[in-house]
């Protein structure tokens, strides 16, 4: 496959595959707009999301997308965007009716152009205005460097984390709205979690990024084909299939206890089966770098025995995570020299260099990083993709996520943090609260007068802000993205703003975080922009709880108000939260039958610190679905009941304000 087509077809519907899909003569011109300085091609479904992130605003219907979709799948469509121009190609005469014209966006300030096109015979609405120009399609077209997240995986390998299956999907839908490239989900083999999250991820539509399943090489002298672990990697529907296996002689030997020949058979065998079954298979080899030192023909043998069966990346891995930087440099050119295939670097923590590790690797000629949000993982974490994301992108100034996600890093950052129940670290570098934080005096000065004196970048490009100067300013524009992007017409001109911020940071002060709760945070939104009263309002309520030798019962009332009428209701639970939980909707459902649907999915509780005097407050995050969309809203009171109803009022609340 050209790599100038990193994203293309595979994981639609999750089921398609490259194999499956055939874009017949396109890559061919593609790389010849590409190589004059732009060009892109891509699945009709990523082409809202696309020019969205260009900042333009797109209507595909849905029906349209999924007949753009099946002409795609069968070569004879393919959406074209070179420079400002969007330019459709029809392939295949069979289905050519007329040759479409190429059709210029004009610059529009205000509104949209272009219209419906009706070369297929479709409509097909298409609006656009003010496509940016060369730079952010190259971005997006052909990153330089590859972002793999494993958070779900080898992340999970940390202490004290443990994601549920909702957790992950979560994660997985943040990740690729992000822009990452491929996420991992899990090893099917490992556990049933794992089963599960690719089957519930098989349902889902990735914007982006490509979903990989993780695994290891055939067991020894078994036939790949009856080798139960791979053939749970199949199972798992995923576009690619990422595999680990051994480098390292020692471990061949006298871990594995087979013969190096046998191990590179292993190899082999399961890359060519897996690329026999159409996957896109990247090959990590474990101790890549002990296994080198120790035997460089040996290691260089097994990374060749992956890509000569055709795997398409193959990962060296620092598993134990004791390499120096120079090492890996080293070993990642030799690598480069004897393969032609893209080579991606894993490192772990253990001395502190995992991402200076992984930075050495790239500029010596790799292309991929593997990596965990926030660097979580086994004993002192994997590489930290918080930290070599900005660095890859305004230090060594390549491409990877594209240029318009950056400044949402931060936010990324929380919000994972947030998932795992963790305290956001302050200092961690990049995104940490203090990581530009200034304190008085002559320093303070300077950095007001000329920012970069005592700052290596704009903390806003990172979605961080300056501490000192937590300003109005910095504070609005957040507000405004973040409104904008919850579908708010708001602007740095909209006199309710400063209402809105001035109630943001009150909350913040008083614990809540909306990272993860963006539900609070459009209901706080709209009650200052609309002045419109809640649909429905809490009176009273009531808990109990009753325990004897023989049972525990939990005994809810809560009494609701929608307009003048008035609702009482009863309910029992297993627990408090599910005892009010099943009143308050047993009263609001004759309001609104809809709220049926909706279902509580997750429920997480942080006892914050208590600052001098007060008492510790408590947050509730919950997490809510109605069986298409899930979101999240959040409670903080001292006492856990009140901080849960709070939560639980913001979910029901949301799902009759949502469009
Ligand atoms: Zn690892």
């Amino acid at each position: 496959m050209s790599p100038l087509l990193p994203r293309q077809c595979s994981r639609k519907r999750g089921e398609i595959t490259e194999a499956s899909c055939s874009f017949a003569g396109i890559p061919q011109q593609l790389q010849q707009s590409a190589k004059a300085g732009f060009g892109l091609l891509d699945p009709p479904e990523n082409l809202p999301p696309l020019l969205q992130t260009m900042g333009c605003a797109v209507t595909l219907s849905q029906p349209t997308v999924d007949v753009l979709q099946r002409d795609a799948e069968q070569g004879r469509v393919a959406l074209q965007l070179v420079g400002h121009q969007l330019v459709q190609r029809f392939h295949g005469a069979a289905n050519l009716r007329r040759p479409f014209p190429p059709v210029t966006a004009k610059p529009h300030r205000s509104g949209f152009s272009g219209g419906n096109q009706r070369g297929l015979g479709l409509e097909i609405p298409l609006c656009w205005a003010d496509l940016p120009g060369p730079d952010s399609l190259c971005d997006r077209m052909k990153p330089d460097v590859e972002i793999y997240d494993t958070t779900l995986r080898d992340g999970t390998q940390g202490e004290g984390i443990n994601f549920s299956v909702a957790d992950k999907l979560r994660i997985a839908e943040k990740l690729d709205t992000f822009g990452v490239h491929y996420i991992e989900g899990g090893w099917p083999g490992s556990n049933p979690k794992d089963i599960e999250f690719f089957a519930q991820a098989a349902r889902r539509k990735f914007k982006r990024a490509r979903l990989a399943s993780f695994g290891s090489t055939r067991r020894k002298h078994v036939a790949v084909e009856s080798d139960d672990q791979v053939r749970l990697l199949l199972e798992a529907r995923t576009p690619v299939i990422t595999i680990f296996g051994k480098t390292w002689l020692l471990h061949v030997k006298e871990v594995l206890g087979t013969t190096p020949e046998e191990n590179l058979a292993m190899i082999a065998d399961t890359v060519r089966f897996l690329k026999d079954h159409g996957k896109f298979v990247i090959y990590d080899a474990e101790h890549a770098f002990d296994g080198f030192k120790d035997s460089a023909d040996y290691a260089l043998a097994t990374w060749e025995a992956a890509e000569h069966a055709g795997a398409d990346l193959v990962t060296l891995c620092d598993t134990n995570g004791g390499c120096l930087p120079n090492e890996v440099a080293r070993t990642t050119a030799a690598a480069k020299g004897k393969l032609a295939c893209r080579i991606g670097i894993h490192t772990h923590n253990d001395v502190g260099l995992g991402v200076a590790n992984a930075l050495a690797a790239l500029e010596a000629g790799a292309s991929h990083v593997q990596g965990t949000i926030n660097g979580y993982g086994e004993r002192t974490g994997n590489c930290n993709l918080i930290s070599v994301i900005p660095n890859v992108a305004l230090k060594l100034k390549k491409t990877c996520v594209p240029a318009a996600s950056l400044p949402k890093l931060r936010e990324l950052s929380q919000f994972v943090d947030e998932i795992a129940n963790f305290r956001h670290d302050p200092r961690q570098p990049w995104v940490g609260a203090t990581a530009f934080a200034h304190k008085g005096g002559m320093h303070v000065n300077a950095v007001q007068k000329v920012a970069r004196s005592f700052e290596h970048i704009d903390p806003a490009s990172v979605g961080n802000s300056r501490r000192v100067l937590v300003s109005d300013l910095a504070g609005k524009s957040n507000i405004v993205m973040k409104a904008q992007e919850l579908g708010f017409k708001i602007t740095a001109d909209t006199p309710e703003l400063k209402d809105i911020l001035a109630r943001i940071k009150e909350l913040e002060h008083l614990g809540y975080e909306f990272e993860a709760a963006e539900a609070s945070l459009a209901l706080l939104i709209r009650k200052i922009l609309k002045h419109e009263e809640p649909p429905f309002s809490v009176d009273t309520y009531h808990v109990s709880m009753r325990r004897d030798s023989e049972e525990s019962v939990v005994e809810a009332t809560v009494k609701v108000r929608v307009g003048d009428q008035v609702a009482h209701t009863v309910a029992e639970g297993d627990g408090p939260v599910n005892a009010l939980d099943s009143a308050l909707r047993a009263a609001l459902t004759q309001f609104f039958p809809r709220i049926k649907k909706v279902q509580l999915t997750d429920y997480k509780v942080r006892i914050l610190e208590s600052s001098t005097g007060t008492a510790a407050r408590t947050r509730v995050l919950i997490e809510t679905s109605d069986g298409k969309d899930e979101w999240g809203t959040v409670g903080v009171n001292e006492n856990i009941i009140e901080a849960s109803l709070q939560a639980l009022v913001d979910s029901v609340e949301y799902a009759l304000m949502k469009p």
